[in-house]
């Protein structure tokens, strides 16, 4: 289990800061539609359960002793695609990359080292807005962690790569491993496959869910998820994670 920056003391802080490197892991989501079986705040969810394997594997490198921290998350973003669904709320990218900023450069003016952005939310103008935040800060400073790239992408779930990934069986899965709690799963399992690739939709120039067909917000197969599949989604994001920052650090 990852410590929780909001848990701390200001004094325990302090003890972990002299001690050694200190790395911030802040998750990033979204509040939006995610279909009528999964919560809201799927996204951050996502991020933070992805963070706690991330931290296990950062503080169990002998070769470069540090303490991973999971930060308190910046839980809104930029969700334009599921508008008019209830429960969409957007910020401006531009109020987005601002306020992200100011969160790194807290954390580096408070001792921190390293501090990565961990965002699950996929939309692109959004994940544009986060890799904002941490452009032309000194080289190791800081890091974005997130699947929406070649590279972290071809990693995880066949329905993933297909680009059906909002709220089907890839995001249902790591809720189902992170949350379950959370999940309807009586709602989940009644609704019929949806293929269609939110890629796809975007490179035709559709910019909503309700444009691409997504009548209910959500695409994929949400009905064959499983908690064992999220479980193992959430190892390798916890790699994505790990590997970018350590990557960064490297780069110093
Ligand atoms: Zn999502």
């Amino acid at each position: 289990m990852a410590r929780r920056i909001a848990d701390l003391t200001t004094e325990s802080l302090d003890a972990l800061l002299g001690e050694r490197a200190v790395v911030a892991l802040v998750p990033v989501g979204s509040v939006e539609p995610h279909g009528p079986h999964l919560p809201l705040g799927t996204d951050t969810v996502i991020s933070e359960a992805a963070i706690a394997r991330a931290a296990t594997l950062l503080e169990g490198d002998p070769s470069r002793p540090l303490f991973a921290l999971l930060a308190p998350a910046i839980p809104y973003g930029v969700t334009c695609f599921a508008e008019g669904f209830a429960g969409a709320i957007s910020v401006p990218a531009a109020a987005l990359t601002a306020f992200a900023r100011a969160v790194v450069e807290g954390y580096l003016a408070a001792g921190f080292s390293h501090v990565c952005l961990v965002n699950n939310h996929l939309e692109p103008a959004h994940d544009a807005a986060v890799r904002a935040a941490v452009a032309g800060l000194a080289a190791g400073r800081a890091s974005v962690a997130c699947p929406l790239s070649r590279r972290w992408g071809r990693t995880l779930s066949p329905e993933f790569k297909s680009g059906a990934c909002h709220a089907g069986r890839y995001e249902t899965s790591l809720v189902l491993a992170a949350a379950p709690a959370t999940v309807n799963t009586l709602a989940a399992a009644a609704l019929p496959d949806l293929d269609v690739s939110l890629s796809d939709g975007i490179k035709a120039g559709k910019h909503s869910f309700r444009a691409m067909g997504l009548d209910h917000a959500y695409t994929g197969a949400p009905a064959r998820a499983t908690a064992a599949e999220g479980d193992e989604l959430l190892d390798r994001l916890g790699t994505m994670i790990a590997t970018e920052v350590l990557e960064s650090l490297a780069s110093i």
